[in-house]
């Protein structure tokens, strides 16, 4: 008898053909009433297979008195309540390290993207405008240019290793100073305030919610640049969006926005800013690694041992 285990989400079709290979999957996201089907499942479900933004909640969590588990699709762990896990000793386990490359290649050609505004110069060149309207106006180096790290944890140093490659400099701020060798600012106002290019790579939640507000994009000021990788929570994001439209900050690169995937429409009209829909760590490859290892701290979890990658 394979373990009865429930998927929160659409997941990765590759993941999901080998969680049925391991377990019976009682999907909830096809489930036409939420209760009733738990309800049926209670008494036998020990583990939840979820993914980034499905997430899980303590209401959740209490409908399934026998949860032992709650094996998380991806790094970011804000949408599941930690403490509620934690209260009801369910483990939480995530997908670390496996991400780290692709999601810095990402937010690398963010960086390239928003400063040399090559999406803009694409479809300058699409529209027929070139020779028509002259040369397409001259963009930003990336050399030279000081890059602050917000958040210098797994990803954030990927990334730092691909911008020293394009002659970047690199400052940071973590809550803890780091035994790197790039220079500490004590907070996010400093942060920003001795960078041209202000990178988040934090965590998500409440701890980090709006930690780049107005105070910080004023002291990186109408030259400087944002760029986010880490949630759309971690900025002020009409703040944002104003500052953009009133050029109090020179451009912004997103890959992760509030309420996605239905963003504010004042996105689309914002010329001084590059847009990706959440692709991080959007390869094949990279998204087989970490079903995998959504699906190893699964089976570790059901023949008896500790998991691999474990949150709380
Ligand atoms: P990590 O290794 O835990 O790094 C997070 C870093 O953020 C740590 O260095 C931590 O240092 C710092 N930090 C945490 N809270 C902070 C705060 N309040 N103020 C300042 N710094 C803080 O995590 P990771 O594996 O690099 O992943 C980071 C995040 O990237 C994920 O949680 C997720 O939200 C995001 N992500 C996005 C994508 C995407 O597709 N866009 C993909 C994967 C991950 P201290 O503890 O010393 O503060």
């Amino acid at each position: 008898m394979k373990p009865e285990i429930i998927v929160t989400g659409k997941i990765f079709s590759r993941t999901q053909e080998k969680l049925d290979q391991a377990f019976t999957c009682h999907k909830m996201y096809e489930a036409a009433e939420h209760a009733a089907f738990l309800k049926e499942l209670a008494p036998r479900v020990r583990a939840l297979a979820t993914f980034g933004p499905a997430g899980a909640d303590a209401a959740l969590m209490d409908a399934l008195p026998k949860l032992e588990l709650i094996s998380n699709f991806g790094v970011g762990v804000d949408a599941i309540d930690l403490a509620a896990a934690k209260q009801r000793r369910i483990i939480v386990t995530n997908t670390p390290d496996v991400l780290n490359e692709c999601v810095a290649d990402t937010a690398l050609a963010l960086v390239l993207n928003t400063l040399r505004m090559f999406p803009q110069s694409e479809r300058f060149l699409r529209a027929g405008d070139w020779g028509a309207r002259g040369a397409y106006p001259l963009t930003t180096s990336l050399g030279g240019k000081v890059l602050g790290v917000l958040g210098l944890g797994r990803i954030g140093e990927a990334i730092a290793r691909r911008a020293l490659a394009c002659g970047m400099q690199i400052r940071y701020h973590n809550r803890s100073k780091k035994d790197v060798a790039w220079p500490y600012d004590p907070d996010p106002v400093a942060l920003a305030k001795n960078s041209d290019v202000l990178l988040m790579a934090t965590p998500g939640g409440a701890e980090t919610s709006k930690l780049v507000n107005a105070r910080v994009l004023d002291a990186l000021g109408p030259e400087g640049y944002v760029v986010n990788i880490a949630r759309g929570s971690v900025i002020d994001e009409p703040v944002l969006l104003r500052y953009l439209k009133e050029k109090r900050i020179a451009g912004a690169g997103l890959d992760v926005f509030d309420d996605e995937p239905k963003i504010n429409p004042e996105w689309f009209t914002v010329e001084n800013a590059v847009l990706f829909p959440h692709v991080g760590s959007a390869t094949v490859e990279t998204r087989t690694a970490m079903g995998d290892l959504q699906v190893e701290n699964l089976r570790l979890h059901f023949a008896g041992k500790p998991v691999r990658t474990r949150v709380v």
